[in-house]
């Protein structure tokens, strides 16, 4: 079959990668012996070596993912790195999304326009890179990244991982996707087997059909409570049961989208005739009919074991409201009200927000159309502010030319760019002063304190688009259509009636604008820009190979103590708009962590002054001097996102290694990545034994191999020694990284011999 993965690139076929599934998967059965999970049989047939018997919750996975995708936030490192990895083209198809930079002010048109001029840097830079490397390329206005990979990249069985935490939306049409760190995503973009634990398997039985006022959205807003933010942690999340056909392809993936905030590895349907009615309506009939003939590789096998089971029976299903400050603080709305009384939370609602990449399909729109048309008639439009975030530019286009958006703009509504805008904090609002206490209630999937407006104030609540309408229609956060009345211009009540809209344009999508930029067949000619004297980008220099020594007399830049975390070493927030300047972003390098010493954070001394100092400057000192230096640290260091930041910068500022109690795995890897040496005390109260002020040589390096501990010498101010052992978990070939000096490093030193 000449069917594509994507018809936006037709030299990448799709029957080659399901017959290489289910060859693997003829070997995976055989070592196994036993039925198989449909996430397993995605999972284990994208495996580089079919043969590994995969334990869940134990063996790690080297997979071959089918895909990669980006969005401007996290691709902007994520490409510089790979540039520096010196590989003329990437190895797996890739694309970037310009979504998450566009901030929401004043409507669509104005916001992008102002989008473009202030991130014209960085978008040049993403599209000339995009040119160079074979990646697609999708331009501000065109979309949220889960959304445009949901309309032209998702495809059944497939495996696929993206730099954006929700991109397990692709579950919708049956994809294991998985949202990952930079790092992660540019060793397969390189061509590199990508590292992933076999995850446990969680099964969501459906039973019956939605009713009423319930949303596919209601599912997750029950299993979140059902599950808490924890719950899914190292698990893939599968459905199944005969309740998964009465939910539409764009609702399975709201479901699978929200599954991040339980801390799910990704969640997945099984391929069944609703996703092939999406396939066929956004004209991917091919992959539909390829899919129904591996359709055995597309569900679970019968009597499939889960680790756990949950069930849901949507028949019975309530619609939910869950909230504030977190997604799994769940309401059924029957005592919603009776909650919103009972805590104080602020019962006038201030504004309603429909849309993003979780709840902004056309079915989700028309739906939320219909329940403000019910209001129009009767002479009532919205009485809370009301904005409305198109997922992307085909869904834009469509609601546009179907009335919808009229309808929205008649109830007062604002239209917002085809972009993040307030999901993400990129929202300049101005309807409540900074620390007034508010509610709103949005369609999207997070809700911790200050993430859509900054203030801590604002209690977000979390529903289906139709309850985000109907609540913003009355203007009160208690508002239950199910009981309450709204009254008409003409001083009548009335209840307003089920929301009905259709699951697909019945007149076929319009795709709006042309805003994709594919990738080039030879762009031998294109030439990368990067300003030298750019405040937001900047070319990454190849880390030094390792000179073949041990480390001698090594300063400790800080003694952390208590909980490290990614934000603690990299800190998000404003610091987000460095994150294609190394040099720039280091300036925030540990400025989170405590000084064991005296307690305080971004305070330092510097051993070479006997001065403190906040902890970039006390390394940048350090590097100016050619001293190196190590980090110890406490239990579960680097815990919380993947973000490469972290293990980046200690690298650019001169660190060698980082010693600690314990590692979170991820950050671990990532400091392997980067030529830094994680190392861990083989007995962990050897971390008390060690003070600020003591120098570390780390011995053992020429003999440095798998499963050998190194040995730490820690001098003390007076002279006195003591001998530490410290482990580590690197394999051969991670030793060979250290050894280059990076990962990047090896992998093209590879390429050229
Ligand atoms: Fe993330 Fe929100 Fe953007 Fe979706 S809309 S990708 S959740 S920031």
């Amino acid at each position: 079959s000449s069917t594509p993965m994507a018809p936006l690139e037709p030299s990448n076929l799709l029957e080659p990668v399901y017959r290489n599934v289910a060859d693997n998967l003829d070997v995976v059965r055989k070592t196994l012996d036993r039925p198989l999970t449909l996430a397993e049989k995605v999972v284990y047939g994208h495996l580089d070596d079919p043969t590994t018997r995969a334990v869940r919750g134990e063996t790690y996975l080297k997979l071959r993912p089918d895909r990669v995708a980006m969005q401007d936030a996290t691709a902007q490192m994520a490409t510089l790195q790979f540039i520096s990895a010196g590989l003329p083209t990437t190895q797996v198809p890739t694309t970037v999304h310009c979504d998450h930079l566009i901030a929401a002010q004043e409507g669509a048109g104005e916001d992008l326009a102002r989008a473009k001029s202030e991130n014209a840097e960085v978008y040049d830079f993403l599209s000339s890179a995009s040119s160079k490397y074979g990646m697609g390329f999708w331009r501000p206005g065109s979309g949220i990244i889960h959304q445009i990979v949901l309309e032209n990249y998702a495809f059944p069985g497939g495996l696929m991982i993206g730099t954006d935490s929700h991109t397990p939306n692709a579950g919708g049409l049956g994809m294991v996707a998985v949202g990952v760190g930079g790092a992660d995503a540019v060793d397969v973009m390189a061509g590199l087997p990508w590292e992933l634990k076999a995850p446990k398997i969680i099964g969501v039985k459906l039973s019956g059909k939605l009713t009423g006022w319930a949303s596919a959205k209601d599912v997750i807003l029950k299993v979140a409570g059902i599950l808490t933010v924890k719950g899914g942690t190292g698990a893939i999340i599968e459905y199944f049961g005969e309740g998964v056909d009465s939910l539409s392809c764009t609702g399975m993936g709201t479901i699978c989208n929200m599954g991040a905030e339980i801390g799910a590895t990704t969640s997945i349907f099984p391929y069944n005739s609703r996703m092939g009615d999406y396939l066929n309506a956004t004209g991917r009939q091919g992959i539909a009919s390829l899919a129904e003939t591996y359709s055995e590789n597309l569900r679970a096998d019968d009597s499939a074991v889960y680790d756990q089971i949950i069930e849901v029976d949507l028949s019975t299903l309530e619609p939910h409201v869950n909230g504030p400050f977190t997604p799994d603080l769940a309401h059924p709305l029957s005592q919603f009200k009776a909650a919103v009384e009972k805590q104080g939370w602020p019962p006038e609602l201030t504004v309603g927000l429909i849309g993003s990449c979780t709840n902004s399909s056309y079915e989700d729109m028309s739906r939320s159309a219909s329940i403000v048309r019910q209001a129009l008639d009767k002479g009532v439009k919205s009485k809370s502010l009301f904005n409305i975030t198109p997922g992307s530019e085909q869904v834009r286009a469509t609601i546009a030319r179907d009335g919808i958006i009229d309808t929205f703009e008649e109830t007062g509504g604002t239209v917002l760019a085809n972009a993040c805008g307030p999901c993400i904090g990129q929202w300049n609002r101005s309807d409540v002063p900074k620390g007034t206490p508010n509610s709103i209630v949005t369609s999207f999937n997070r809700n911790f304190s200050m993430r859509n407006d900054g203030n801590p104030q604002t209690h977000t609540f979390i529903t289906s688009p139709e309850l985000v309408t109907a609540m913003a229609l009355s203007g009160r956060l208690d508002f239950n259509p199910l009981t309450d009345e709204l009254t008409a211009a003409d001083g009548s009540s009335f209840k307003l009636e089920l929301p009905k809209g259709d699951e697909l344009p019945a007149r076929g999508y319009d795709p709006g604008e042309d805003t994709f930029q594919p990738p080039m067949e030879d762009a031998s000619a294109v030439k990368v820009h990067v300003d030298p004297s750019s405040a937001r980008l900047q070319l990454l220099e190849p880390f030094q190979a390792w000179n073949g020594s041990d480390y001698e007399d090594l300063p400790i830049l800080i003694k952390a103590l208590g909980k490290c975390t990614t934000d603690h070493i990299s800190m998000a927030g404003p610091w987000l708009k460095y994150r294609g300047h190394l040099d720039n972003i280091s300036n925030n390098m540990l400025i989170g962590a405590v000084n064991a010493e005296n307690g305080e954070i971004n305070s330092v001394k510097n051993s070479l002054t006997g001065e403190y100092g906040a902890v970039p400057d006390v390394a940048r000192a350090y590097k100016a001097a050619g001293v190196q230096w190590v980090v110890v640290g406490d239990e579960n260091y680097g815990e919380g996102s993947s973000r490469e930041h972290a293990a980046l910068e200690p690298r650019h500022l001169g660190g060698v290694a980082v010693l600690v109690r314990s590692f979170a795995r991820i950050h671990e890897t990532n400091l392997k990545k980067q030529g830094m040496l994680p190392l861990t005390f083989a007995t962990p109260e050897d971390y008390d034994k060690i003070d600020p002020e003591d120098k570390l040589s780390i011995t053992g390096l020429s003999t440095f191999a798998p499963g050998v501990p190194l040995s730490v010498v820690v001098k003390k101010p007076g002279g006195v020694t003591l001998n530490v052992t410290v482990n580590h978990t690197f394999n051969a070939d991670q030793i060979e990284w250290f050894k280059a000096g990076s990962a990047l490093n090896k992998i093209k030193s590879d390429l050229l011999s």
